[in-house]
């Protein structure tokens, strides 16, 4: 399958360690399996890995806010909406 971001490659099936940064603070989501891109590193996960990506991820700027005594209404992650079957993941390098 090309990489449906960029287009220039196909993805490579592989099981990464994903940095997510927030608020200045660093996590690594471990052992994420995937179809990441060698072209652009971007990464399509099914849905069972992208939920559970999303919810360390939620839990992680959860924790920040907590941390930085801003916990507000609603959690913003700024990632693109998933879709049914599959989401696509921006990794950050
Ligand atoms: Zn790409």
């Amino acid at each position: 399958m090309r990489c449906p971001v960029c287009a220039a490659s196909e993805l490579v099936h592989d099981t990464r360690n994903l940095p997510y940064t927030c608020d200045c603070e660093t996590m690594i989501i471990p052992a994420v399996v995937g179809d990441y891109c060698p072209a652009c590193n971007e990464g399509v996960l099914d849905a069972p890995e992208s939920a559970r990506v999303i919810a360390a991820m939620l839990a992680f700027v959860a924790f920040n806010k907590m941390k930085l005594g801003q916990l507000k209404n609603g959690i913003q992650t700024g990632w693109p909406a998933e879709t049914p079957e599959r989401s696509i993941l921006m990794t950050s390098r």
